[in-house]
């Protein structure tokens, strides 16, 4: 099993020593109320407490006008002390997405955190048969460009893709991002595959990706679980982007 926590612990450090000496503050943005958001700020303000990072986490209604949603944002951008906004996605369907310029999540840290256990784990991608299940915007869709850097063969599979099987059963990497449980299981993929379960599903209250796992688990070893795995990852790269976002800080004479 590949443990996302220990992977995540280690990008963490690096990037705590580094934004102790700096200013930052970070702006949340969430629109609606879900689970997933509220358990995913939960991680994230607890890494920038670590990181003497200071925050505000906006909740904003669910049926926001643009017209509003529009003003907050401008409002945080044009706001000197704010680093970098961290908003929630996918937006409301409603809502235009809007182009930031202190984005938090570009380059998107779900799809970055991806590469980073891949790398951490000594997993060569060059040259290998990758899978990747459902082309989101903020996964599928950057992630199929990050792993086509490491020259991976990359495939991505959707809602109308037929057969899947077929592709499962050929990979060697398979990233799986449909938010359904248990979509994966140990019989659709070969021996020592590759997996990382993106999936943020709530199961009668209990969180779990989108392997079923014990299944998974008896045909390959590679297997990121959730929680604990790819989650912590992604808000470790969170911290690492900061990094990249912050001014020094301030000295007084
Ligand atoms: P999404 O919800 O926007 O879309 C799901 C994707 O799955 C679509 O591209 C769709 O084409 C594909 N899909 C649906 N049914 C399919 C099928 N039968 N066969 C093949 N493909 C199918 O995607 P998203 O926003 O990337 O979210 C996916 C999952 O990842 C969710 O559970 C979400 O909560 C989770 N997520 C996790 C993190 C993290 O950091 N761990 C970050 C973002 C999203």
């Amino acid at each position: 099993m590949i443990e996302g926590k220990t992977i995540a612990k280690k990008i963490k450090e690096e990037a705590i020593e580094i934004l102790r000496n700096k200013n930052a503050f970070v702006a949340i943005v969430s629109v609606g109320n879900n689970e997933s958001a509220t358990s995913y700020t939960h991680a994230l303000t607890q890494n920038f407490e670590s990181a003497s990072v200071d925050y505000a986490v906006y909740t904003l209604e669910e049926h926001i006008t643009q017209k509003d949603f529009d003003y907050l944002i401008e409002t945080l951008e044009n706001t000197d002390y704010i680093t970098a906004i961290f908003l929630h996605r996918p937006l409301p369907k409603h809502l235009k997405e809007p182009s930031l310029r202190k984005d938090l999540d570009n380059p998107p840290c779900t799809a970055t955190a991806v590469i980073e256990i891949l790398k951490a784990q000594n997993i060569e991608m060059q040259s290998k048969n990758c899978l990747i299940i459902g082309r989101s915007e903020i996964v599928g869709k950057p992630l199929s460009r990050l792993l086509l850097d490491e020259n991976a063969t990359v495939t991505i599979a959707h809602s109308y893709t037929k057969n899947l099987q077929n592709f499962t059963k050929k990979a060697d990497i398979i990233i799986v991002a449909v938010g359904k449980a248990n979509f994966i299981t140990g019989e659709a993929i070969s021996e020592n595959a590759v997996v990382i379960d993106v999936g943020i599903n709530y199961v009668d209250g209990k969180l779990t990706g989108d392997c079923d796992f014990q299944s998974v688990i008896t045909k390959t070893p590679y297997v990121t679980p959730v929680p604990g795995g790819v989650g912590p990852v992604t808000s470790a790269v969170v911290l690492a982007n900061l990094v990249e976002m912050t001014s020094p800080k301030k000295t007084t004479q």
